[in-house]
């Protein structure tokens, strides 16, 4: 997301250029980006070149949006969508583009991140009547920041196709992405090495993206199915567990079940670590690269 003075100057530079040419300045190009990760990606690739609105907040769960009015006007007036697609914003996102009815709004111009990426826990039968969120493999792919690149590679041709004049720049801004990245991840991979081989228990199965990454082992998840909260059963079950992995640490966001995490942390002689889901969702988790620093510096210190 772009901070308004920021903003506000990308509009005065741009207002300069046109003066300067002679030429009305070229207006950015309008994202509508659901979660604020795709916002981050969307100004890392796109650059001046892109303004960006972000439809949900970092303490906010992406499964479940209301489809308000607000967002159906922002939707109106994007000229590109980025999303993260697999079903993450079934519930929402489709009443959203009917209801904006922009015919602008279709092909190359709905960027679904996930699709760019292989999915984890892909299942052939999958019962979305059970109440299960992630029946179309799992969608949260932003949590493995190799995958990350990749999107941003595919983003960059996204935007080269809809604005062919600024095709240079977003292929260059991808590469300085890559690049960053790239040394970052051989840090973070480094610093995690002491905690490869360790079991955790996660509240949503919304890491295992991180998990894989980062070589942690699964052992178990406090929701029997993806978005269908515990009963008290299933909460021993997963205590048991976690005391017989010896689990590291039950991960967990700002907005899941607090209580039921606590309850499993106590029985399960383990600590619950709140990790920020994406982008802002810790202090001085701004950009994508202060987010993974976050992320795996919370695993890495563990409970103490
Ligand atoms: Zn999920």
């Amino acid at each position: 997301m772009l901070h308004p003075l920021h903003k506000r100057i990308t509009l005065l530079l741009a207002v300069m250029a046109g003066l300067a040419t002679g030429v009305p300045a070229q207006a950015a190009l309008r994202v509508f980006a659901c979660e604020p990760e795709w916002a981050a990606l969307a100004t890392e690739i796109g650059g001046r070149h892109v303004e960006s609105y972000v439809a949900t907040s970092a303490h906010q769960d992406p499964h479940h949006v209301d489809a308000r009015p607000s967002l159906v006007a922002q939707l109106r007036k994007a000229d590109l969508v980025v999303c993260n697609g697999a079903g993450l914003e079934a519930g929402w996102l489709p009443v959203l583009l009917s209801r904006s009815a922009n015919p602008s709004l279709k092909g190359e111009r709905l960027f679904m991140a996930a699709e760019e990426v292989q999915r984890l826990g892909a299942q052939a039968q999958v019962d979305r009547s059970k109440g299960d969120v992630h029946a179309e493999g799992n969608p949260h792919v932003h949590l493995d920041p190799r995958r990350m690149v990749q999107i941003g590679n595919a983003l960059a041709a996204t935007l080269a196709g809809i604005d062919g004049a600024h095709a240079s720049d977003y292929r260059a801004n991808a590469a300085r992405f890559s690049a960053d990245m790239s040394a970052a991840i051989a840090g973070w991979e480094k610093s995690a090495s002491s905690v490869r081989g360790q079991a955790v228990i996660v509240y949503h199965d919304a890491w295992p993206y991180l998990v894989e990454w980062l070589g942690l082992v699964q052992a178990a998840t406090v929701e029997p199915l993806p978005g269908v909260p515990p009963g008290a059963q299933h909460l021993a079950k997963v205590a048991q567990t976690a005391q017989a992995r010896n689990a590291r640490a039950v991960l967990h966001t700002t907005y899941d079940d607090v209580r039921a995490v606590r309850q499993v942390a106590q029985q399960g002689r383990t600590c619950a670590i709140e990790l920020p889901y994406t982008v802002g969702g810790a202090p001085g988790t701004e950009t994508l690269r202060a987010f993974y620093d976050t992320l795996v510096n919370r695993i890495v210190k563990g409970c103490r």
